[in-house]
């Protein structure tokens, strides 16, 4: 039987890539030094695309691709693909949630306490000899502070269950009550204002585009660090910059940025930042099961099955 046609949008690791290879004609998208004569040579072809949480199918090239089936996103947030678009035309789009949701958790908590212990600096300290001159100075307990949620989904309600389990309170923003026991701030700037720690876990995209303003951090204030493992682009990064020199905030923990892998050296500067290589997910165990994901969403397709999980 002919292999499916299949467009590689991103660099892919090698546990998903042999699969693919094995079962699709795979053509390399992002490392094709002329990607135009790709899509000339075999865009009409295309039936499907894999491409990774953080990358981009913009309608310009949806467009090129006149019988795609289903484009396959090996991450949970699919804020680089243009759903509406999708639905319009038949294309099939799919994801990978709930398989990484306990990792990114993880890696929220983890930036709390490394912000509130200061846990980088006293790394830093004990290697530089500074141990030896004198004790590392007092940080900050997280017991008893309000965690403040921006976005309960599967990964914030983890987080949640994760917080309360080192003393902290919870509370919750998002477009709606939910039916939790937690309290609900139908106001941002609310809950900016209540909170210790604001952790921001929606999805990216232009809906929430700067959600995380000048204004929610100065609501924050001084007593407040923001913790981020959704996407760059929901907080206004040079407004948090500037936040964090001026000391309009306590400190922040960071897994994503506005422009990936770019990170500005201003933010690099402040002392009271955390910053992360975008590993929320990036476990063996966890990608694994992503890429698991990812082939048998195509399998179910091409093998004319309900998918497993569905975004449209
Ligand atoms: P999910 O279950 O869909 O949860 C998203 C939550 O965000 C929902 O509860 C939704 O609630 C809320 N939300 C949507 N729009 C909002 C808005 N405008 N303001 C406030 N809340 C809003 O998704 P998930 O699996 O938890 O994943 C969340 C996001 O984490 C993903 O989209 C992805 O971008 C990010 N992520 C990052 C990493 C990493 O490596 N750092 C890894 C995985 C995922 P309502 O609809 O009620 O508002």
């Amino acid at each position: 039987m002919d292999k499916a046609p299949v467009l590689l949008l991103a660099p892919l690791p090698e546990f998903l890539l042999q699969p693919l290879l094995a079962a699709y004609e795979c053509h390399d998208y992002f490392h094709a030094k002329d990607k135009d004569a790709l899509l000339a040579g075999v865009g009409a072809q295309i039936r499907g695309i894999v491409m990774a949480g953080g990358s981009v199918s913009p309608v310009a090239l949806l467009e090129r691709l006149p019988n795609l089936q289903i484009i396959s996103v090996f991450g949970v947030g699919y804020d680089g693909v243009p759903v509406d678009w999708c639905r319009a035309h038949g294309v099939r789009v799919t994801n990978t949630p709930d398989v990484l949701t306990e990792d990114v958790a993880d890696t929220a908590s983890a930036l709390v306490l490394m912000t509130s212990r200061n846990l980088i600096m006293a790394n830093r300290f004990l290697q530089a000899g500074a141990w030896l001159k004198g004790p590392f100075p007092l940080a900050h307990a997280v017991r008893g502070k309000l965690a403040g949620i921006v976005g309960l989904g599967r990964i914030g309600k983890a987080i949640a269950h994760r917080l309360e389990a080192h003393g902290m309170r919870v509370a919750y923003h998002g477009r709606a009550r939910q039916d939790v026991t937690w309290d609900y701030f139908d106001s941002l700037l609310e809950l900016a204002k209540a909170a210790d720690f604001l952790i921001v876990a929606c999805p990216g995209g232009a809906a929430t585009r700067h959600l995380v303003n000048v204004d929610v951090l100065a609501a924050l204030g001084a007593k407040g660090t923001l913790i981020n493992i959704a996407r760059g682009s929901v907080v206004d990064e040079a407004a948090l910059i500037a936040a964090l020199q001026s000391g309009m905030i306590r400190g922040a923990g960071l897994d994503v940025f506005e422009n990936e892998p770019q990170v500005p050296q201003a933010l690099m500067d402040c002392e009271n930042a955390v910053l992360l290589p975008h590993l929320g997910s990036g476990t063996h165990e966890t990608r694994r099961a992503m890429a698991a994901l990812v082939v048998d969403n195509l399998a179910a397709h091409f093998g004319g099955k309900a998918l497993l999980t569905p975004v449209c």
